[in-house]
């Protein structure tokens, strides 16, 4: 067994709620438009797309909760988002076998750098600019689907400074978490570590220093932010 050049970074856990054990991050993913009112507030046609995925950083993933504004933008928008955490994965999954590869739920927040992914989509590079800088996906506790099932339906929300700002129902999405999942199995080998964030309703919008981000999702969880 060889050594290190030097000591390889920490694997990124998230808190399980109800246990000491930390969930460990391999890979973050996300589903783009996944709810038909926001892929039509960000001019598109939620009717004709298949599901797209993008990606973070494990270490973007930040549980304190804590959000510091980043560099390089003047417009960071909120989306509050279902986050499903993967105890198994594999390869061309149906939607049940997806589903039953699931170990638990979490609210997260998909912040974006909304100007440099608009000029990003405008020219056709990549989004990571936009999306998978240091601390753009704060996240809450997760909670087992051993004891909280597979949330299917039930609201989502995200107010800010005490005002709401986006409202959808999780019985919106386009693709559900277990499809989500599926498609996804198609494009790149899953396993247990990986992380989806599946897309945000309606109501997207910039955040400010020192607001207060309070996201919740009926049966799964709520998360505090406050952005620094
Ligand atoms: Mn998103």
């Amino acid at each position: 067994m060889s050594d290190f050049v030097f000591p390889p970074a920490p694997v990124t856990g998230l808190p399980v709620a109800g246990t000491a054990a930390l969930f460990p991050v391999r890979r973050v993913y996300c589903v783009g438009r996944n709810y038909a009112d926001h892929a039509r507030e960000m001019g598109a046609d939620p009717d004709r797309e298949p599901p797209f995925f993008f990606q973070k950083n494990a270490g973007d993933l930040v549980c304190d909760g804590r959000f510091p504004y980043p560099t390089m933008s003047a417009d960071v928008h909120h989306e509050v988002e279902l986050v499903v955490a993967l105890k198994a994965g594999g390869r061309d999954l149906d939607p049940a076998e997806a589903l039953a590869a699931v170990f638990g739920y979490g609210v997260g927040l998909d912040m974006t750098r909304r100007d440099l992914q608009g000029e990003a989509k405008a020219k056709g590079r990549p989004w990571e600019t936009g999306k998978a800088f240091a601390a753009s996906a704060p996240v809450s506790a997760l909670r087992s689907a051993a004891e909280i099932g597979h949330p299917a339906r039930g609201a989502i929300t995200l107010d800010v400074n005490g005002a709401r700002r986006q409202s959808g129902d999780l019985s919106q999405m386009i693709w559900s978490v277990g499809e989500a999942i599926a498609h996804l199995s198609r494009l790149f080998p899953l396993a247990a570590g990986d992380v989806l964030m599946t897309g945000t309703p309606a109501g997207v919008g910039p955040v400010r220093r020192g607001d207060r981000l309070s996201a919740a999702i009926e049966g799964v969880g709520t998360l505090e932010v406050a952005v620094a």
